[in-house]
């Protein structure tokens, strides 16, 4: 096809206008708008001319009204999705941080959409009818549950630990074991906050081994806090020592100063009643003499993302006063959904059932191997020529540096491809690119050639099974 015969086929690509004005298209512009419709239109017409001019008469049938439409309607869809979505997360990680962390049970997300859409009495006190605290709301909670006298609540644990410092420690020095300097994927390293905070840190013992005398050699006139972290995503094992809480407790206090634990996930309940190993819990650390533990809200307690501090009255009081607190508050559907959490937990006997963070770290292993066996074959079929799948055992870890070195039985789908010309690394890419391209992605992980789909977080294995027919490794 000579180049000449291109300018009489661009003749027939119809005009923006002429596209805007189809009835398809109107009721688009009607949906989205029109400025959003016109974009739509040049985006595909210039395509349309651009595979004209490469592919000439081969291109044609790109460039009638009814496929301009087409493609039109499709371009707007895709661009007016949500890039935030749902996915599946079969990854095995209970508590994936990059795929949002804690799922929230029911009741948070009704508390949450019944505040979203109107006013509230966010910082009303409806009883005295004049201004209230908006973490009035969840205090009493964290209270009963954790033995606290005073408890405020901010945006994350990061902000929990930054806003501690700032307020107890600006300009004083703040001692803590060198074992627990840790860094939180990549982000969160404990030096930094510290240095962000204003605090200066001062570094106690060895890598391996710190002992009460360490601390104690470390006291001087500037001091203000013993701080101690708990090692969430690594352990040190061997010839190791850490001063337990309730030492270091007193020690501070002989010391005049204060101890601040930084529990990272801080569960509220006894993890060991539901199977699982043990954490220490916020109340066990309060009682153990910390003056104010920090913790996560997404990760082991199951909530939305927030940070809690918990703790003594007086500590409380003056961190709350700290001006940074204004900069790192809970909004209202986040507080809203905090609340039906924390009330959760005041029904141990239940919560397993009713927090999906709970109930996935629960799940026995038959349960999610009989489930496996179910949807194998759907899945085998759907794959048909490119891969086998099998059904296997596997370890799902807890995840958000949680309980590190655990690890929990759990069942996956393993699918391997049926290796070609091109190798299986290519075609295990294009499987795995297949499964994220589905309409609720499905994200697993890869290992040793093959792809692990670890059904422990899968609760609805209809909406899972249902999308499997969208499967198309290309
Ligand atoms: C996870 C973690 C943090 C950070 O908490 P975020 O809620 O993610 O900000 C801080 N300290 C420890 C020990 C943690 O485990």
């Amino acid at each position: 096809m000579g180049s000449r015969d291109v300018p009489s086929i661009q003749a027939a690509v119809p005009s923006v206008d002429r596209v805007l004005r189809l009835t398809a298209v109107r009721s688009l512009i009607e949906t989205h708008g029109r400025p959003v419709a016109t974009e739509a239109v040049r985006a595909v017409l210039d395509d349309v001319r651009r595979r004209l001019s490469a592919e000439g008469e081969a291109a044609r049938p790109l460039s009638t009204q009814k496929a301009i439409a087409a493609r039109v309607l499709a371009t707007i869809e895709e661009r007016s999705a949500p890039s935030l979505r749902p996915v599946f997360n079969l990854t095995g990680t209970v508590l994936h941080t990059n795929l949002g962390r804690a799922v929230l049970p029911p009741e948070a997300i009704k508390a949450m959409v019944a505040v979203a859409g109107g006013p509230s009495n966010l910082e009303f006190d409806l009883d005295a009818g004049r201004r209230g605290e908006r973490d009035d709301h969840v205090e009493d909670f964290v209270l009963r549950l954790t033995g606290a006298e005073a408890a405020c609540v901010v945006n994350n644990n990061a902000a929990a630990v930054l806003l501690t410092l700032n307020t107890l420690a600006l300009r004083k020095e703040v001692a803590v074991s060198r074992g627990e300097l840790i860094e939180i994927g990549g982000s969160f390293r404990m030096p930094d906050i510290m240095a962000r905070a204003g605090s200066r840190l001062r570094e106690v013992g060895t890598t391996n081994r710190t002992h009460a005398k360490d601390y104690a050699a470390a006291v001087g006139s500037r001091t203000a806090l013993f701080m101690k972290v708990h090692t969430s995503n690594y352990i040190v094992e061997g010839f190791s020592t850490a001063v337990p809480v309730g030492e270091l407790a007193a020690l501070a206090r002989d010391h005049g100063v204060a101890l601040v634990v930084d529990l990272g996930s801080g569960t509220l309940i006894d993890l060991d009643r539901y199977g699982l190993p043990h954490e220490p819990t916020v109340a066990e650390t309060l009682a153990q003499g910390a003056d104010l533990v920090t913790f996560s809200c997404d990760k082991l307690l199951g909530g939305p993302q927030a940070g809690i501090i918990a703790g003594r009255a007086d500590l409380v009081a003056r961190i709350r006063r700290n001006p940074m607190k204004r900069a790192m508050r809970l909004d209202k559907m986040t507080i809203a959904a905090l609340a039906q959490v924390l009330r959760l937990h005041t029904d141990p006997d239940r919560l397993a059932e009713r927090l999906p963070t709970l109930r996935h770290l629960s799940r026995p292993a038959e349960e999610i191997e009989a489930q496996a066996r179910r949807l194998m074959p759907i899945l085998a079929g759907c794959l048909a020529e490119t891969a086998t799948v099998d059904v296997s055992p596997c370890q799902s870890q807890i995840g958000s540096g949680s309980l590190p070195v655990e690890r929990l039985p759990s069942a996956a789908l393993v699918i391997r491809p049926v290796t070609g010309k091109r190798g299986s690394g290519a075609a295990l890419k294009r499987i795995v690119r297949a499964l994220r391209g589905l309409p609720v992605p499905v994200i697993g992980r890869m290992h040793d050639g093959a792809c692990i789909l670890d059904l422990r977080c899968l609760e609805d294995e209809a909406a899972f099974a249902d999308q499997l027919v969208h499967l198309r490794p290309a």
